[in-house]
């Protein structure tokens, strides 16, 4: 495992094989019967007691972040506190219907409906926020009484481990079981008969190999997928919001489900926008997430850094215009790829019992100082549109492609034009049209003059190819569990 901003290894970690996850599926099921009999207050009470523990160790866990992320160590800070704040809220939500719901009690039958755990659980986490993915998915599956296995990203397993450590202490054995391991181990998840659900964030492309996968043993799924999120900027817009614009673009280096993924502004301002949008990048500072005063780090791996090169590549030789960045910064190209995760086995680690994971200190540099790190840019390209790869494919990177439109009608026909529906937002100042336009965007989220902003309470999740179900609120918690109808004759 390798520090993103450096290339030094960080640390070496099991990868989960076949045997070792049948292993966790055992252990879990067999704390199931437990868990699940344990009051809501309980459980209640242990959320609580996970949001004390990660608020305790928050510096901790947001600098494991930044090392293995690449994040600035403000925003893993901030990752931190969003993950407390959704244990905390999830400790307090209510559950709708899992005491019974009564639909009809006549004199001689009634029928009731409940709610019941699925029992073991799968969380497939990916790289980019594996802190708050990973609270969205283990909040809602620990509340309402499942068992769980974790499969962290194999770029970013480190903070997931430690969390388990943290919790550790807190749940009974077998309850939490964390999985690290490459795609394949991934795949055992999903052939184990012993697991009925998986909720999955990632690529649109893994998505749709789970699904399939899925379907063998009929696994309830919920996919949170990738995006390609449009921003439609208004004739009216208020130029004073221009760095918000830009920053739900850049944060993370760009590599958020819901960034900003192409911006559509209006042909009026258009030019002055760009101007001063290409200011703002020119001025961002770029390092290791560690350094004081740095605010945007490395795209996180070296395949994530191939794909926004090969776009932005794509884009110049078909005649897009690059107003800033568009090369990598400080390292000669065709760097060979860094290694994933370490081989071996792993066996029984996981809540409970710990094992030996998470060793390794910082090994020798893979390679020499200069160069190091997968930075890249902030890099605006225009003279673009939807027959263009940066435009019509997910960057996930900190590229934006900016276009122009003539009326907000052409602007939402194109920000629909493509196959993902993940977020989308409208600015404006005339906040009631704001509203109009967004209720007609095809997205599980969209903004009015704001973006990125999630909720604990709110439903998130996408439309079209970028996923079904939803994470947060009533609506995630209802993710994790069965509906039984019970037909009484008195
Ligand atoms: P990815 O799809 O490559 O991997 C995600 C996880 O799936 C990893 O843990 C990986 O090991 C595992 N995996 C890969 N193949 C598998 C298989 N066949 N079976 C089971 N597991 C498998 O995604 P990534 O590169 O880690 O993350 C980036 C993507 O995630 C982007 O597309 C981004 O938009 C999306 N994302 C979506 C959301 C959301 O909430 N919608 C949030 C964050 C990231």
């Amino acid at each position: 495992m390798e520090n993103p901003a450096t290339n030094e290894i960080i640390a070496s970690v099991p990868c989960f094989d076949e045997s070792a996850v049948e292993e966790c599926v055992h252990r879990a099921k067999e704390a199931f019967p437990g868990w699940r009999k344990e009051t809501l207050s309980k459980r209640r009470g242990i959320l609580e007691a996970v949001a004390d523990r990660l608020e305790k160790n928050r510096e901790e866990l947001a600098t494991i972040l930044v090392r293995e992320v690449g994040k600035p160590l403000m925003e893993a800070r901030h990752e931190v506190m969003s993950a407390e704040r959704v244990f905390r809220e999830f400790s307090r939500m209510d559950i709708s219907g899992i005491s019974g719901t009564l639909i009809r009690n006549e004199k001689n039958s009634s029928i009731h409906v409940i709610k019941k755990p699925i029992g073991v659980a799968g969380l497939i986490l990916p790289w980019n926020y594996p802190l708050t993915v990973l609270s969205w998915k283990l909040a809602p599956a620990l509340l309402t009484g499942n068992t769980v296995l974790v499969k962290p990203s194999p770029y970013t397993p480190l903070n997931t481990i430690r969390v388990g450590e943290l919790m550790d202490p807190l749940l009974p054995e077998g309850v939490v079981n964390i999985v690290p391991g490459d795609d394949g181990t991934g795949e055992a998840l999903l052939k184990s008969q012993g697991i009925g659900k998986i909720a999955f964030t990632g690529s649109v492309e893994t998505g749709k190999n789970i699904l399939r996968s899925a379907s063998d043993s009929m696994k309830r799924v919920s996919l949170e997928l990738g995006g390609n999120d449009p921003a439609i900027v208004l004739e009216d817009f208020d130029m004073k919001q221009l760095s918000s614009v830009f920053w739900s673009s850049f944060r993370n280096a760009g590599q958020i489900c819901i960034a900003v993924k192409r911006l559509y502004v209006h042909e009026k301002l258009f030019d002055r926008f760009v101007e001063k949008y290409v200011t703002i990048a020119k001025r961002v500072k770029i390092g290791n997430g560690l350094s004081e005063g740095v605010q945007m780090g490395p795209v996180n791996n070296p395949e994530q850094l191939a794909i926004v090169e090969g776009l932005v590549e794509d884009a110049r030789e078909k005649g897009g215009t690059i107003h800033t960045g568009g090369e990598r910064i400080g390292m000669e190209k065709g760097v060979k790829k860094g290694r994933r995760i370490g081989s071996g086995k792993g066996g029984g680690i996981g809540s409970g019992k710990g094992g030996g994971i998470g060793s390794g200190k910082g090994g020798g540099k893979e390679r020499g100082e200069r160069g190091a790190g997968y930075f890249y840019p902030p890099t605006v390209i225009t003279d673009v549109d939807e027959s263009f790869r940066i435009v019509r494919e997910e960057q996930f990177g900190p590229v934006i492609p900016i276009i122009p439109f003539t009326d907000a009608d052409e602007a939402v026909e194109r920000a629909n034009s493509l196959r993902f529906g993940l977020g989308a937002s409208v600015w404006t100042s005339n906040k009631s049209r704001g509203i109009r336009i967004a209720e007609e965007l095809e997205s599980g989220m969209a903004w009015v003059n704001t973006h990125m902003v999630v909720d604990p309470k709110a439903p998130f999740g996408g439309v079209k190819e970028s996923g079904f179900g939803r994470e947060l609120g009533q609506w995630g918690i209802d993710e994790y569990m069965d509906i039984q109808t019970i037909y009484v004759n008195k």
